[in-house]
């Protein structure tokens, strides 16, 4: 089944012959006295309408199992849950700046060591230990859209035993399905494209694997950052309209970047496979599309601050993935709680700005992007 269809058309009969699912919003559910039987029984261990909500993610990541939680730095929390004392995770070094905070400040307590790598696709036999559990990858990266390998490295982390965790949130199911090429899991924050009006909290897991998903069904029951019914309702409804989001989301940043790539305002541009022919030949071969955020930097003598400050549609304002477009600055929003060292290794500069293109006409865009670079000086 085409993805389109799989969004639209997952869940079916449901009671009355009403053609949208009912949202269940109750707490706790009747058992059974005699067996103590029940398909429900408390909201944060599992209720009708997350578990339709898991249902269409499964559906949409060809995954046996689907959770949903609260943000998707819950989901990436419970995705790490699996680590034990003494082991090690191996990132990006350009990886969410949330995800960064969490490996960073929370993970060392719990006796779990983050080595963040400038370059995932150097990563060679000789750089995994015993310790090392897990390889978690962003690709493209955010905010320098960079590329990596997911088949080599899950072939790799294999060999050693790791898991390899991909966050999806940039391409979606729509664009790439990393279970397919080898991931054992895969995070999304669903605060961007899947609920993508800007409007929703949420974060999904999907995993082929009987053992993990019992690890991500605890993480729920025990540490709770589930998804609530009526956020699980509006999420099942915004997956339905993700396909035609992105494709025209995708189109439209693929015309700015054409646009922006010879514009004597611009400096520098990222945009997936922009930066070596080997990253588009790698990125061609495990998506269907390069996505619809771009980042790019003023040329030198340009006021960045007269710039947004003309800028009529995109906000100034982190996230992305919504119908409205947004820029930031990674570097003091998104990034911010990477050290400056940390942030050159991974190759984000001060004055980087990172654009996610919505829905508006793409013309529109274009123009506005014209008058507020002539006017940054
Ligand atoms: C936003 C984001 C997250 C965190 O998701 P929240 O829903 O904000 O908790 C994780 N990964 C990426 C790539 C993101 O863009």
């Amino acid at each position: 089944m085409h993805i389109q269809t799989a969004a639209v058309q997952t869940l079916r009969d449901f009671e009355h012959g009403a053609v949208v699912p009912p949202v269940h919003l109750a707490s706790t559910f009747e058992l059974d006295p005699a067996t103590e039987d029940g398909a429900f029984a408390y909201q944060r261990g599992s209720n009708p309408t997350r578990a339709q909500l898991e249902t269409v993610l499964a559906a949409l990541d060809d995954a046996a199992h689907g959770f949903a939680f609260a943000s998707g730095m819950a989901a990436t929390a419970a995705a790490l849950s699996t680590l034990e004392v003494g082991d090690e995770v191996i990132l990006s070094a350009s990886v969410y700046g949330g995800t960064y905070r969490l490996v960073d400040l929370v993970l060392p307590g719990r006796g779990i060591t983050g080595r963040f790598v400038d370059d995932l696709d150097a990563l060679t036999d000789e750089d995994f230990t015993p310790a090392t559990k897990a390889v978690f990858i962003e690709t493209p990266a955010n905010p320098t859209l960079r590329i990596t390998d997911l088949r080599r490295i899950a072939e790799l982390a294999h060999r050693h035993g790791a898991l390899v965790i991909v966050d999806n949130t940039f391409m979606t199911p729509v664009l790439q399905k990393p279970l397919a090429l080898g991931a054992d899991v895969v995070v999304q924050s669903a605060t961007k494209y899947l609920a993508g009006h800007s409007d929703l909290l949420a974060g999904t897991v999907t995993t082929n694997d009987d053992r993990l998903a019992d690890a991500y069904r605890l993480a729920q029951k025990a540490q709770g950052g589930v998804l609530p019914p009526q956020d699980s309702f509006r999420l099942i409804q915004s997956i339905k309209t993700l396909p035609l989001r992105l494709e025209r989301q995708q189109a439209s940043a693929e015309r700015i970047v054409e646009h922006l790539a010879d514009h004597d305002r611009i400096a520098q541009l990222w945009y997936p496979g922009l930066h070596s022919e080997e990253e588009a030949r790698v990125h061609a071969s495990q998506a269907s599309g390069r996505g619809a955020v771009l980042s790019f930097e003023l040329a030198g003598g340009l006021d960045r601050v007269a710039f947004l400050k003309a800028l009529r549609f995109p906000a100034y304002a982190v996230s992305l993935g919504g119908v409205e477009s947004l820029i930031c600055r990674p570097a003091t929003m998104t990034h911010e709680a990477m050290t400056p060292e940390a942030r050159a290794n991974a190759g984000i500069s001060d004055e980087m700005l990172r654009l996610s293109v919505g829905i508006e006409h793409v013309d529109d865009l274009i123009a506005d992007l014209d008058q507020a670079l002539a006017a940054a000086g």
